[in-house]
């Protein structure tokens, strides 16, 4: 079977509904996670549900139990995920798990951001373990930027992230990139880059601009500056430094993706920037 874990989340979920449409069978795929109750739905298509959790070493044993391959998608509590990632590396190995699948972030083993540490960790103790493993190193979520668009219409788009060009691609096309790594053979010891088509914020604002009829501009802030804004805009302050560091990053060419890795494991061009605001200017009304 494919376990995957964090299938309670966006990522998760997306990644198992790619494994169901690429045709594997629901009874071979395990949705895992902390809250199981949100995967009734998959439950009921045939889809194996267990609880998962990375602070747990048995829960996480119990669900890797029998697994061929194991999409492992990275935690969401920043600063505790180097122990919980260790938990689900151990417990894969124990597990006898053939192949594992690890989102991280786009060139972990040098990359500056203060989000990659984890992520270099988890790289680092993956190969310790000697499981057979691929490294989908994920730039940002378009979503990022386009789940803000209601803030971006109100106030504009304020950033720290300069000239700087993010390779952001959708979570689905992350998801089915993910899936075609853990449901077909040859991808052990592989480093995916994986990133879509970059824009700056300058141009992510013209974008926006063309969706709406309304003009969305782009203000360039200093890093400091742009973690105040996202304080006073009620993001807790150790949020806003990852937050403000992401933006460092991007002005960086952090999260700028060389190569087309996504565009040879999905077999087609990632969604476009414009598809993306498009979908999301026609969730708002
Ligand atoms: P979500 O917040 O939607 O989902 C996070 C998932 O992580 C949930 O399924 C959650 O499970 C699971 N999780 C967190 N802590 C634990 C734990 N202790 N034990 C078991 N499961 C846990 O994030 P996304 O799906 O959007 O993104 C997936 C991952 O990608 C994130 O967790 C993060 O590592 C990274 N990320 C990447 C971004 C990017 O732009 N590339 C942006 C944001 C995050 P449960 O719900 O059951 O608690």
């Amino acid at each position: 079977s494919i376990v995957v874990t964090g299938a309670t989340g966006q990522l998760g979920r997306l990644a198992v509904e790619a494994l169901l449409e690429r045709g594997v069978p629901a009874a071979e795929v395990v949705a895992a996670g902390r809250r199981t109750e949100v995967l009734a739905d998959l439950a009921a298509r045939g889809v194996v549900v267990r609880h998962a959790d990375y602070d747990d070493v048995t829960s996480l044993k119990a669900a890797f139990d029998g697994a061929e391959r194991l999409l492992l998608v990275s935690g969401s509590e920043v600063g505790q995920r180097v122990r919980q990632h260790g938990n689900a590396v151990a417990a894969a190995q124990a597990a006898g798990v053939g192949f594992v699948a690890y989102t991280s972030i786009v060139r972990a083993d040098t990359s500056t951001l203060l989000l990659a540490e984890e992520h270099r960790v988890t790289e680092q103790l993956l190969a310790a373990a000697g499981v057979p493993h691929a490294l989908l190193r994920n730039s940002w979520y378009v979503e990022n930027y386009t789940g803000q668009l209601p803030v971006h219409l109100a106030h504009g788009i304020a950033g720290a992230a300069g000239n700087g060009a993010v390779s952001a691609a959708t979570r689905a096309d992350y998801a089915a990139a993910a899936a075609a790594v853990v449901a077909t053979d040859g991808h052990a010891g592989a480093v995916y880059e994986l990133g879509g088509a970059p824009f700056t914020m300058t141009e992510l604002a013209e974008v926006v601009s063309a969706a709406t009829g309304r003009t969305v501009t782009y203000t360039d802030l200093p890093v400091e500056q742009y973690q105040q804004v996202l304080v006073a805009a009620g993001l807790p302050a150790p949020v806003a430094a990852v937050f403000a560091d992401g933006d460092r990053g991007v002005a960086a060419g952090e999260l700028l993706v060389e190569g087309n890795d996504l565009v040879r494991l999905l077999g087609r061009e990632p969604t476009s920037l414009a598809e993306a605001v498009a979908v999301a200017v026609a969730g708002l009304r």
